[in-house]
């Protein structure tokens, strides 16, 4: 069976081609949009013919918030639309939603909302909703039968579980209306790095909780060399390119952590 997913999707790019290895299913990639989005006509370019020689289209996945797209979110709208070319060809469609509460918080919509169209969906517990481990898979009920097999098959099972449950529990109950401080602090943060001579952010970040931007071309080091600098004096930074990083605010980051992230920076690329 093959899969339509974005050429920027996370499960493209950081799962170590699982879906192939475990799954048994071929990717097709096409091009993500700047926006996060797959162009609904490449989408319908890509769906197969009924060809012996081609893998049957069995599912579209889209990513929300989209990670490498720089954090933004995508509308509900826009999920019925790519729900629609997958009803016309009866195929399914999945959202890669690790960062869904993201997306509902800054588009000030309900994450069942967001949900709605797609046939099942993903999110992790962890990262902006704070757990230490866990991710949830939603969908129908004999779908979720079946998806509670493989996970058995795949060493997945557990026992004593509640303890990890427990603060799984705390992120959906506590921490999913607390992200917007974390989209007002990266908003807050990108602010003030933006003023910093040789930092050159990308267009419109933070969409929410990430800011990604580059150094310029005439600085002379790498984002490694000003990752180290900024160490030194206790800041940690993801370096995501030999001169780009992705910073992302969370609920250990508090608005005095922002100031003194700006103001290292601001040394480390003056001195
Ligand atoms: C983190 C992430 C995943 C993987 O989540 P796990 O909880 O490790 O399974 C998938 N997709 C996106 C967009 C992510 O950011």
């Amino acid at each position: 069976d093959e899969v339509i997913l974005g050429d920027k999707a996370h499960t493209v790019i950081y799962e170590a081609g699982g879906i192939s290895a475990l799954g048994g299913i071929h990717s097709r990639q096409i091009p993500n949009q700047e926006d996060g989005t797959l162009a609904l006509a490449d989408i319908q370019a890509a769906i197969r013919a009924d060809d012996v020689h081609q893998p049957p289209t069995r599912l579209i996945g889209l990513e929300n918030t989209h990670n490498r797209c720089g954090g933004v979110a995508l509308s509900i709208e826009y999920g019925w639309s790519v729900k629609k070319v997958a009803d016309q060809y009866g195929i399914l469609l999945h959202l890669d939603g690790a960062r869904i509460f993201n997306a509902a918080v800054a588009q000030g919509v309900a994450v069942r909302a967001l949900a709605e169209p797609f046939d099942s969906v993903t999110f992790c517990l962890s990262k902006g909703l704070c757990a230490p481990v866990g991710a949830i898979i939603v969908g129908k009920r004999d779908f979720i039968q079946r998806v509670r097999r493989v996970r058995k098959q795949l060493g997945g099972g557990m026992r004593q579980a509640g303890i990890v449950a427990a603060a799984g529990i705390v992120a959906l109950e506590k921490m999913t209306d607390r992200l917007a401080e974390d989209h007002i602090r990266a908003q807050k943060l990108a602010d003030a790095l933006r003023k910093i001579p040789g930092l050159v952010l990308d267009v419109g970040t933070p969409f929410t909780n990430m800011i990604f931007f580059n150094l310029s071309d005439e600085f002379p080091y790498s984002a490694k060399w000003v990752a180290e600098k900024l160490k030194e004096k206790n800041v940690l930074v993801g370096v995501v390119g030999e001169k780009r990083f992705r910073l992302v605010t969370h609920y250990w980051i508090q608005d005095q952590d922002v100031d003194e992230a700006a103001k290292v920076f601001k040394e480390v690329m003056s001195g």
